[in-house]
């Protein structure tokens, strides 16, 4: 885990300005939109409360080819080919019809940073509220008609009061890193471990990402965790975890943008969100491009960024589904014909192929994104 960068005491001095765009949340999805808004002159702020790459955020695995198509590649630790899924009496290999690359952290979001060729303004800062269109922070307040929130599952820039845990529509996730090595990309749907959920090995080049997630929030995840990790043989150090939204939220708000976990783009049943975060990150960008740039107005890129989200709807509830399937196989003995049932590798291809689309690699060689459906009229800009 890195080593603690972020400005305390003295170091964090006022911070006050008006900025073209404020970006908050300088992780997958916050940095994506400064990576596109490199192209435009527009004054851009991005702020987050830890130094860029400081404080990992998940397991780091994902499609390769959209560590590829977004020129990623030099923070790729492994790749895999196939999935090994363990369920109580039986183990299954899924030959994949892609690979995933397990990457490091820090240096992804420094290969991010790079891509935007330092045109956003960087800074440290605790997001604590908003005002209209005004960003409270712990050193100062700052605004722009052009806020993101992509701070993750709080949807701190959210209007009204915030649902928090346990009673919001939020997964929950936590795993060790130990130093050690392994080969195979590995989910275990096993009670023992978690009711609800599954759990996962991740090799990264050195260390494994060993943990385990709960669909339902009211269920611990500290003691399930330390039982894997003692049934994988590794020690049970550098903790890392957080709340996992499930289900989709409006992408727009009170005049704001939501992206990533903020809009609930985590995809449901995997609790994949780094793949989402990039594609609507970009979705986003491109849309602030054409504002900046002149091409639209603020009310035309929220309509037309909303839409784009909402078109999802569907594959989201579908994901939705699958996950409260997940765990509701009782008795356990019944889970192994379950998995055999779903395993001959045409049903896997087919499956993961549609999985895949959700949010496609190929959207990060597009310039725009095409309206999903018919721009509604502008609202107020
Ligand atoms: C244990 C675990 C393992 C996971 N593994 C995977 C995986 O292998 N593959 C995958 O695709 N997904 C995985 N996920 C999900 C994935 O991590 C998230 O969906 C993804 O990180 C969302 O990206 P984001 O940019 O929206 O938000 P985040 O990555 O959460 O970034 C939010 C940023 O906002 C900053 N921030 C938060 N609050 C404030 C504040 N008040 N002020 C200033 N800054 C703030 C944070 O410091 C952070 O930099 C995992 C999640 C967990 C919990």
């Amino acid at each position: 885990m890195p080593v603690r960068a972020t400005k305390r005491g003295d170091a964090r001095t006022p911070l006050h300005g008006e900025w073209d765009v404020l970006i908050c949340g300088a992780s997958f999805a916050g940095l994506t939109i400064a990576r596109e808004l490199a192209r435009t002159d527009a004054r851009v702020l991005m702020i987050d409360r830890y130094e860029i790459g400081e404080r990992q955020t998940s397991a780091c695995a994902a499609p390769t080819t959209w560590l590829e198509q977004l020129g990623l590649m030099d923070a790729v630790q492994q790749t895999f080919g196939e999935l090994v899924v363990h369920v109580p009496d039986r183990t299954f290999r899924w030959p994949l019809p892609f690979t995933f690359s397990t990457f490091d952290y820090r240096r992804i979001c420094a290969l991010l940073r790079e891509q935007s060729e330092g045109s956003a303004v960087f800074e440290t800062a605790k997001v604590e509220g908003r005002t209209g269109f005004t960003v409270h922070t712990d050193r100062g307040d700052l605004s722009a008609p052009l806020i993101v929130d992509a701070l993750g599952w709080r949807r701190i820039l959210g209007a009204g009061a915030n649902v928090q845990p346990p009673n919001a529509r939020l997964s929950r996730g936590l795993e060790v890193h130990p130093h050690a090595n392994g080969n195979d990309l590995e989910l275990w749907i096993d009670p023992k471990y978690v009711r609800r959920g599954y759990s996962w090995s991740f090799p990264a080049d050195g260390e494994l990402r060993v943990g385990v997630g709960s669909f339902d929030p009211h269920d611990h995840v500290k003691e399930p965790t330390l039982q894997l990790a003692s049934d994988v043989g590794v020690p049970a150090e550098r903790w890392q975890g957080n709340w996992i939204p499930h289900q989709l939220r409006p992408a727009t708000e009170d005049g704001i943008f939501f992206v990533g976990d903020s809009a609930g783009h985590c995809l449901p049943t995997t609790a994949e969100g780094i793949r989402p975060a990039f594609y609507f990150g970009l979705a986003l960008g491109r849309e602030l491009v054409d504002v900046v740039d002149g091409r639209q107005t603020r009310g035309q890129a929220l309509a037309r960024y909303g839409a784009f989200s909402d078109d999802h709807l569907w594959q989201y509830r579908w994901l939705l589904r699958v996950q409260n399937w997940v765990g509701r196989i009782t008795p356990t003995r019944l889970l192994s014909p379950a998995i055999r049932a779903i395993s001959p590798p045409g049903l896997v291809r087919w499956a993961f192929g549609n999985y895949r689309d959700i949010c496609p690699p190929e959207f990060a060689l597009e310039r725009r994104s095409a309206p999903a459906r018919p721009v509604r009229p502008a609202a107020a800009a």
